[in-house]
């Protein structure tokens, strides 16, 4: 049963809502949902908009993806059916004839081209001409490719020989992918043409380990795409280089990306530095493709959310579902130390303390690094990323 109490003018209820079709780690086939509150935002140009109040979810063209419809305040007997506003645009795959929705609740759809407005997707009752019971904005995109090129990065002092790192490159970046690809942006790792690199050296004071205070051993990691290629210095690669090493000297860092911005003021190449200790098991594999994630957020001219740093992050659950929230490990709510970190909620969605991987498809006023597919996809296209 609704309860509700009408107030003002007019009252929307709205007795379903839209996530993610899975929990934990993120699956290519199923998108976050912007379900950050009713109001719509502003849209970048060239986005088509509806009259839809409610969430907006990102497509890639010619994929299926796979989207929840929770039952907030409506019998789980009752009959839902989906529907959508611009068939020719995107297509409802599952369930068959729109309805009804299945216990899961697990709808399927495909966006058949980023040409057009897709409409609006419609949640119905009882039928598909049946009364609306809420609506999804929905965004198809066209494919942007964003090559990696990783390397294997062995750390060789004056006089030893260091021990080359290993990590499951192809399994990460199949989870980098996933995050990005409801933007439209697809994260490419092409084992044909562009294989592991497994003959880079770098010269280190301490065996096997890269010095962060060292500003000379940093930029020899970043340097060493171009290096092995023979290029001049300003070269830039179109591609985002991923230097897989033993570890940092300051073992609590785990990761390093240096943007083409960073990288012009200091003065170095761009890439991403991650650390292979330590990384044994599923949860930690996760851990490195969430931050290489991050970074190529940060190559996209993404900030991290409301421009707050790692030292004072948001404190809102939003911002922890956040891939460019600050900080990868959340602290736990209940007896956590240091009031700054400590979340409102454990669980964004991704597991137990761990920030989520939202890439913000709303564009609302009052938050000052929104709207983050927009951004990222603007940057892409105007080739300001590498
Ligand atoms: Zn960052």
């Amino acid at each position: 049963m609704i309860e509700f109490h009408a107030k003002d003018l007019q009252q929307i209820v709205v007795p379903i809502r839209f996530t993610r079709a899975i929990t934990g780690f993120s699956r290519r086939s199923a998108p976050e949902v912007d379900d950050r509150g009713f109001a719509m935002g502003t849209r970048p140009p060239g986005w088509s908009s509806t009259t839809a109040y409610g969430p907006m979810v990102g497509l890639m063209v010619n994929s299926e993806m796979r989207i929840k419809v929770e039952r907030e305040d409506i019998d789980a007997e009752a009959p839902l059916y989906v529907t959508c506003t611009e068939p020719s645009v995107l297509r409802i795959v599952a369930p068959t004839d729109g309805g009804p929705l299945p216990d899961d609740g697990v709808l399927t759809v495909r966006g058949l081209t980023a040409r057009g407005s897709p409409g609006r997707i419609e949640v119905r009752l009882g039928s598909t001409i049946g009364p609306i019971l809420g609506r999804l904005e929905p965004h198809v995109f066209g494919a942007y490719r964003i090559p990696v090129q990783a390397h294997r990065v062995r750390c060789d002092t004056a006089t030893a020989t260091g021990i080359r790192p290993n990590l499951p490159v192809e399994r990460i970046l199949r989870r980098v992918r996933a995050i990005w690809w409801p933007c439209g942006i697809h994260v490419v790792y092409d084992a044909a043409s562009r294989p592991v690199i497994d003959t880079d050296v770098v010269r280190v004071a301490t065996l096997n380990q890269v010095n962060l205070g060292s500003g000379a051993e940093v930029a020899s990691v970043f340097g060493l795409q171009r290096a092995r290629l023979g290029l001049p210095a300003g070269t830039n690669d179109q591609a985002v280089n991923w230097y897989i090493i033993p570890r940092f000297t300051n073992a609590n860092t785990v990761g390093l990306g240096r943007s083409r911005v960073r990288a012009n003021s200091v003065g170095t190449d761009t890439g991403v530095i991650t650390t292979a200790d330590g990384v044994t098991n599923d949860t930690e594999i996760e851990r490195v493709a969430r931050t290489l994630a991050h970074e190529i957020g940060h190559f996209l001219r993404l900030p991290h959310v409301q421009q707050r740093n790692a030292d004072n992050p948001v404190r809102d659950t939003f911002g922890r579902r956040q891939l460019m929230y600050p900080i990868s490990w959340l602290e736990n709510a209940v007896g956590g130390a240091g009031l700054l970190t400590v979340p409102r909620t454990n669980n964004v969605g991704y597991g137990h303390t761990v920030r989520g991987c939202l890439i913000t498809m709303k564009n609302h006023a009052h938050h000052s690094t929104d709207g983050e597919c927009g951004t990222a996809r603007s940057t892409y296209r105007s080739g300001a990323w590498y």
